[in-house]
């Protein structure tokens, strides 16, 4: 993959840091995210794209499938060298079938475009797969449980199995606390590159929250930068 040159928009203007060297080696994935219920982690493993689909469109294992509209998988290419994992449907989202919808899709759009990425149709080593912790929207976007992370990590760790990307990039408090089974701050955990069953993962924080608190787009182009220089490690 060609060296990545990322351009610091007005709006995430800072400074690209000095480039990250994490372990890329090849991906060796267990179907768990953070502690799973196994019986739910052997039953997704070995699915493919079409079954996983399936799967997840059907899927009762929470409670979270009495309210909901759509499933949401996620989109993108499924090789794609960056996978971007959110946290929950939203409203929109909910509605459409699709993640990152509405204004905060449109903020990720434009923080991937500046990294020279798209969820648009083109190459794995352009074209993202953009997906969520969660498939089924939690009402009133209320905070997701830990059982419902649990019962729903398996379909994520299965995406991320069959996708290998070279780096993940975790946004949000969720999305971070389910794959690093960590309950830190995301301000604590941002900055440092993670090992998630041997993938490089990046924590940052969510489009809809950096809406809300715009002074910390700064950081969060430190963060894209910093998987940016992952994804150029990666690519040796
Ligand atoms: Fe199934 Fe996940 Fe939806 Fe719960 S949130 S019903 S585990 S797909």
């Amino acid at each position: 993959m060609a060296s990545m040159t990322p351009v610091a928009p007005v709006a995430f203007a800072a400074t690209r840091p000095a480039a990250a060297r994490p372990a890329a080696g090849p991906v060796a994935l267990q179907a768990v995210i953070h502690a799973p219920s196994a019986g739910a982690s052997s039953q997704v493993q070995g699915l493919d794209w079409p079954a996983l689909r399936e799967a997840v469109a059907g899927c009762r294992a929470c409670g979270l499938c009495e309210s909901r509209q759509h499933t949401v998988f996620g989109v993108g290419h499924e090789h794609a060298h960056l996978m971007v994992v959110g946290e929950a449907p939203g409203e929109q989202e909910d509605a459409q079938g699709e993640p990152f919808v509405g204004a905060a899709g449109q903020l990720l759009d434009r923080m991937l475009a500046a990294l020279g990425l798209t969820r648009g149709e083109a190459a794995p080593a352009r074209q993202v797969f953009i997906t969520n912790t969660l498939k089924c929207r939690p009402p009133r976007n209320r905070n997701p449980s830990p059982a419902e992370l649990a019962a729903c990590g398996p379909f994520l760790a299965r995406q991320v199995a069959l996708v290998q990307p070279r780096v993940i990039l975790a946004m949000g408090r969720f999305a971070v606390q389910s794959l690093l089974g960590s309950d830190a701050p995301l301000g604590q955990l941002r900055g440092q590159v993670h090992d998630w069953h041997g993938v490089p993962l990046v924590v940052t924080y969510h489009p809809a929250y950096l809406l809300r608190q715009p002074a910390d787009k700064a950081r969060a182009w430190d963060d894209l930068c910093l998987a940016a220089s992952c994804l150029d490690a990666a690519a040796g």
